[in-house]
Parts: structure tokens; C-alpha cells; sequence
């Protein structure tokens, strides 16, 4: 009150401070290189073939080590930061694709992950379509990865921009579905591509009867609307049979391989090609 003010405790004064100094650091991490990217292989669970990947931020933060994405995403986010990490993310995975085709290995997708405010920059397809021209990468092989809150907080402009990127021949995957916002409707309102299962209804498969339900309840949807689905998250072999059984598409998860760098990946891919 009046000319002064208290924090609550000890513990959110502290909290408090962090998110101000991780802030501050975030904001230099840009220009010192402080951001890699580790990509995470999506596999045709019929073929077992490796037809995308997953490109997830990493920030090697010079005095705490790595920091997990899942502590330096929603303070990036609520500063804005996240608009320009989140430029050098789509770049550099464009970049990536590129460079392993150069290399001659198989061409294959490229998923990021893009958060509500891109979304909402006026910019961004603009912008978007500078990293397509600028990298060669073809929009056919990038996959833009969404929340079911990023797209349903967008409303209107949000709306006409996913049509925009539809029309450029962009896929668009529905991250950690199931989870979000429960309207379904807007599958039908908007140009989905791929559900992507959340690994919270993978993780007790196949044992817990209502993940089983739902999973398959899921993949039902996506079938019914003729559209891809992925399951994250996936970490045994049971899952993965599950799965299969069940017709989906596609799984990503620690089984076949967690996020590594790129030249792990490319490693990867190519014995992965090799194989049969
Ligand atoms: P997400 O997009 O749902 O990414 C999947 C997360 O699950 C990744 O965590 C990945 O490492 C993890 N994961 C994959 N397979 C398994 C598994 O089998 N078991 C378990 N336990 N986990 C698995 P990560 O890399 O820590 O990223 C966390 C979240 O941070 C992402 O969730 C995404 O929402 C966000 N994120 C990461 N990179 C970016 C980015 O470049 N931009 C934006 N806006 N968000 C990002
Ligand atoms: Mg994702
Ligand atoms: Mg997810």
C-alpha cells in the first residue's frame, strides 16, 4: 500500500528475482549464441521409417548449464522474447533441412514449434515466407506445431492467417492435444494437418483403461477427418505395438530416440535409410 510494498514470502521474492535475471540473460542469449536446437525423429510406425523431425530449443545457459525449455519458454513468452528466439528457431531449422539434403540424406519434414504471440505478430507470414525464401526450404516439408490455446486465443486474425499458410502448402500439427481448450470445433474451423496425441494419455499405455480409451478415441477422430496423427511421448515397446494396432500414424518419443543434435541426427537418418 500507499509508498511501500511487501512481497508475499521469502519463496516469491526469490521466485520473483529469478524470473527477473533469467530474463536478462534470455535476452542476450540471442546474440551469444547461447541456443542450439536438438532434433527429435518422428518415425511411420508401418514402414519405421523416419519421415520428420522435431526441432526443440536448448539453451545453454552459461552459469546454470542447460536450462529446461519448460523453465525459459513461458518467461520468454510473457517478455516477448519468445517472438525473436522464436525467428532464430525457424530459421536455423530451415537452414538444418536444407544442410542434410546437401549432405544426401532422405528429405524429410520439419516440425517447430510456434507459440500464441507469433501467431499474433502482424509480421509473421511475412516473415515466414522471407526464412522460406532466404533458406530454399520447400513449404511442403515444414510443419508448424500449435497449441490448442494459441490458436483459440487468436480468434479472427489468427483464423485468416492459418488459411494464408495452408495456402502456401504449410502443414499444421495440434500439439499436446487433448489438453487444451476441450471445443473441438475448431477442427473444423481451421486447416489441421496432424493431431499430435499428448504424451500424459501415452504415458500409462496400455495398462490404464481410460488413456487406452482415449487414445484411441483420439485416433479415431483423426481418421474420421482423414487427417495425420502422432503419439508423443513414446517409451516402451508395448506402447509402440499399441499403437500400431490401434492405425496410428506416427510416434515420436524417447523409444526410437530422444532430441539430439543435429549431427547425431544425421547419423541417425542415414542408418535409418539404410535399414530395412
Ligand atoms: P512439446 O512441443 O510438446 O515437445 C515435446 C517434449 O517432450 C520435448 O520436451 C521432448 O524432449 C519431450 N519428449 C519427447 N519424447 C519424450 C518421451 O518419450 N518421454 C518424455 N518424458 N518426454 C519426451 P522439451 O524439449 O523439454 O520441450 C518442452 C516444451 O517446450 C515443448 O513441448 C514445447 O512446448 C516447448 N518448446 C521447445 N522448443 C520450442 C521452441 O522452439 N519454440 C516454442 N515456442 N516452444 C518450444
Ligand atoms: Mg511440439
Ligand atoms: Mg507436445
Amino acid at each position: 500500500g500507499r509508498d511501500t510494498f511487501h512481497f508475499y514470502t521469502e519463496d516469491m521474492n526469490a521466485q520473483t528475482l529469478e524470473a527477473l535475471t533469467l530474463e536478462n540473460d534470455l535476452q542476450r542469449a540471442l546474440s551469444n549464441d547461447e541456443f542450439t536446437l536438438h532434433y527429435q525423429p518422428q518415425i511411420d510406425l508401418r514402414s519405421g521409417k523416419i519421415t520428420g523431425t522435431e526441432a526443440l530449443l536448448r539453451w545453454q545457459h552459461p552459469q546454470h548449464g542447460n536450462m529446461s525449455p519448460e523453465v525459459f519458454i513461458p518467461i520468454a513468452e510473457e517478455r516477448g522474447l519468445i517472438v525473436p528466439i522464436g525467428d532464430w528457431v525457424l530459421e536455423t531449422a530451415c537452414r538444418q533441412i536444407i544442410e542434410w539434403q546437401q549432405q544426401g540424406l532422405p528429405a524429410i519434414n520439419m516440425a517447430v514449434n510456434i507459440s500464441a504471440l507469433q501467431l499474433q505478430h502482424a509480421d509473421f507470414y511475412e516473415k515466414l515466407v522471407a526464412v522460406l525464401s532466404r533458406t530454399g526450404m520447400l513449404p511442403e516439408a515444414l510443419e508448424l506445431e500449435l497449441t490448442e490455446s494459441a490458436v483459440m486465443q487468436g480468434g479472427e486474425h489468427t483464423s485468416a492467417l492459418l488459411q494464408q499458410l495452408k495456402a502456401l502448402g504449410i502443414r499444421l500439427a495440434m500439439d499436446d492435444f487433448g489438453t487444451g481448450y476441450s471445443s473441438l470445433s475448431y477442427l473444423k474451423q481451421f486447416p489441421i494437418d496432424k493431431l499430435k496425441i499428448d504424451r500424459s494419455f501415452i504415458k500409462d499405455l496400455p495398462d490404464n483403461t481410460e488413456d487406452k480409451a482415449l487414445t484411441q478415441a483420439i485416433i479415431g477422430i483423426a481418421q474420421a477427418l482423414k487427417i495425420k496423427v502422432i503419439a508423443e511421448g513414446v517409451e516402451t515397446l508395448e506402447q509402440q505395438q499399441f499403437l500400431q494396432h490401434e492405425g496410428c500414424n506416427l510416434m515420436q518419443g524417447f523409444y526410437f530416440s530422444r532430441p539430439i543434435p543435429a549431427e547425431e541426427f544425421a547419423e541417425l537418418l542415414s542408418s535409418n535409410a539404410e535399414s530395412r
